[in-house]
């Protein structure tokens, strides 16, 4: 027989794979397949079903509650230059973790294994935290999460948990009214998120290419990076431990990943891509920054947080003195230079014929077809030329845009 409010009358194309029906469901009877295209999507052993519908209940996708639009958007960046080298933009959730941690508290985000999948952590020290800063750009595996995150609250810890503004909400519903006031939910500004599977082949492609890849770093910063989307690969070759920058178009993940090509269906139409957030803080990369003429620019790492909550505001509050670049803008200010706070990311035309592609013709076939920039020779040029003749052609081309 079929359930009739279990998470299965939910379209597919709707479903973020943030897997917490599979934490909620009493009978453990939700469990997940990977579909064609590598994303994961909840199916249920009817025979263990009693239709009890509390996986559609608590589900994200139909369970949407956000807070009231902040009036402002904060610029900051973390004081101490390391720590905003090890976070993506201004490294502001490395010092919520800190924070958190010192106050005896446990922290939730998304790092790598040492099979370079990406998979939710749990930690309570400070060593433990490097792994877990930085954006990874593929879906974090949470099965299991959402019921450890219940019970250190029912334990009584302060909770951080940062991820998706998708695996947030799920969260927020997980764990209900009641355990909110010790969890601290911190979600980022998503265009989307591509599947392991794809990163998988791009792994095996890069072992082609240079040799055995051991880490990957996305939004890598360091003297010699180029731009803010660099990716650093550390591999082994002939015994030897090697290192590798790629600029985003170098690379073909990401550049399938900057152009929306590789992203699940649910992306396109994500709920959460407004100001008004499920989250009590919610971080993004401050591009635009410039133009607000407060003495910053966004190539270096400035994060634009959104105080969402009164919990959200009392911990920037609290580590206020560890940030500098503190300006309050108006949110709209923000939204217009972020597209992800306006709406969800536009599904390309060619998604689904790469997709196809990939699976009928396999990696090699995309990576020429749809992973490489036509205009790579133009780049390559351009990021050959020495910085700062590089610095004034972009001035150049900035105030000719000006005037256009
Ligand atoms: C898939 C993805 C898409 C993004 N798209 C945009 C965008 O379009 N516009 C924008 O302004 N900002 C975007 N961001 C956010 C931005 O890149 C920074 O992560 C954010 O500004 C926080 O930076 P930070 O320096 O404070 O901290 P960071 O150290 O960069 O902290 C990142 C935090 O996010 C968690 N995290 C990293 N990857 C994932 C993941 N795949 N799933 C769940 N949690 C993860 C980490 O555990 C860490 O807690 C995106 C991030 C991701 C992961």
């Amino acid at each position: 027989m079929v359930k009739s409010k279990s998470i299965t009358s939910l379209p597919k194309s709707s479903c973020t794979g943030c897997k917490m029906c599979g934490d909620v469901c009493p009978k453990h009877c939700i469990s997940f397949i990977e579909d064609i295209e590598g994303f994961f999507y909840p199916t249920v052993d009817e025979n263990k079903c009693v239709d009890c519908g509390l996986c559609a209940k608590k589900c994200p996708a139909l369970n949407v509650c956000v807070n009231e639009k902040p009036d402002y958007a904060y610029s900051a960046f973390a004081s101490d230059k390391s720590k905003r080298d090890t976070g993506s933009s201004g490294g502001v959730f490395s010092l919520l973790a800190s924070c958190v941690i010192n106050d005896g508290g446990v922290v939730y985000g998304a790092a790598f294994n040492e099979r370079l999948k990406l998979e939710h952590r749990r930690i309570v020290e400070i060593e433990d935290l490097r792994p877990l800063c930085k954006s990874k750009y593929l879906q974090s595996d949470c099965s299991g999460i959402y019921s450890n995150v219940k019970k250190d609250l029912l334990a009584g810890s302060l909770v951080l948990f940062v991820g998706t503004p998708c695996q947030c909400q799920a969260l927020q519903n997980y764990v209900g009214d009641n355990l909110r006031e010790k969890l601290l939910m911190v979600d980022f500004v998503c265009h989307g998120v591509p599947n392991q599977r794809l990163f998988d082949d791009n792994i095996r492609w890069n072992n082609r290419t240079f040799g055995n890849v051991r880490s990957v770093e996305f939004r890598y910063k360091g003297s010699k990076v180029q731009h803010p989307h660099t990716l650093k690969l550390e591999y082994e070759k002939n015994g030897k431990e090697k290192t590798i920058l790629r600029m985003h178009y170098q690379d073909p993940y990401y550049f399938g990943f900057q152009k929306h090509i590789t992203l699940r269906p649910s992306c396109y139409q994500c709920q959460w891509a407004k100001p008004d957030r499920c989250s009590d803080i919610t971080l993004a990369d401050f591009w635009g920054i410039e133009k607000a003429n407060v003495g910053l620019d966004s190539k270096r790492g400035v994060s634009c947080l959104l105080l969402n909550t009164t919990k959200g505001k009392g911990y920037f509050e609290i580590i206020k003195h560890k940030l500098d670049g503190v300006n309050a803008l108006p949110i709209d200010f923000a939204v217009n230079n972020n597209g992800c706070l306006e709406s969800a990311t536009l599904k390309p035309k060619n998604r689904d014929a790469f997709f196809a592609e990939w699976i009928n013709e396999g990696y090699d076939a995309v990576v020429a077809k749809y992973l490489t920039s036509k205009r790579k020779w133009v780049f390559d040029i351009y990021y050959n030329i020495p910085t700062p003749i590089r610095k004034i052609i972009r001035k150049l081309m900035e105030n000719r845009m000006k005037y256009e």
